[in-house]
């Protein structure tokens, strides 16, 4: 099974307008001003529902090193950032892929025909954190059973390819 392996192309650290500004909850946006506040550097965000932001960002990430081609705040960013090439969008139900991460758009034949569980765990566990926080409890995406591996049933793949070409970050 191929594994999810980021290029660096960057493409998911700039964005051109609020339709693909990244979704934050409160708890991030604290973490996020307390990290610009050590960097001396002033933050936007924009409350879309309770507990809900968008995180107002013009051209690349103020948390961008241009000379590492990586983020700054690894190990605090928040989790739209950690579940990107995965797009959760809660209003319609879908977990979908973005076509504008390099390494999807150079494996999209595999991505079709994979278990988006097996090929993007470190990601899915980022929505299964996510979902858990909305819904105050524990929410587990397990992969495919062996059954299913083995081709005895069809596969249960969440990848929908109808959204794929969906801006960014998105919940
Ligand atoms: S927080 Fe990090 S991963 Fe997220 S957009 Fe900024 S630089 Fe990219
Ligand atoms: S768009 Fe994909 S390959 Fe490019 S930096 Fe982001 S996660 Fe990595």
């Amino acid at each position: 099974m191929t594994r999810f392996k980021c290029l660096r192309c960057s493409h998911c650290c700039f964005f051109t307008g609020e339709h693909d500004y990244p979704v934050v909850l409160e708890g991030e946006v604290k973490v996020l001003e307390e990290e610009a506040r050590k960097r001396g550097i002033s933050l936007s965000f924009i409350r879309i529902a309770n507990g809900f932001y968008l995180w107002a960002i013009e051209g690349f990430c103020p948390f961008y090193d241009f000379a590492s081609s990586s983020c700054t705040i690894h190990e605090k960013k928040p989790l739209s950032c950690r579940m990107f090439p995965l797009l959760l969008n809660i209003a319609r139900g879908t977990l979908n892929v973005s076509m504008m991460c390099d390494w999807v758009y150079v494996n999209r034949e595999r991505v079709f025909r994979s278990d988006v569980r097996q090929m993007f765990p470190d990601e899915v566990g980022a929505v299964s954190e996510l979902l858990s926080r909305l819904l105050g409890t524990r929410v587990t995406m397990k992969p495919a059973d062996s059954k299913n591996e083995e081709g005895g049933e069809e596969k249960q793949n969440p990848v929908n390819e109808a959204g794929d070409q969906e801006g960014k970050q998105q919940s």
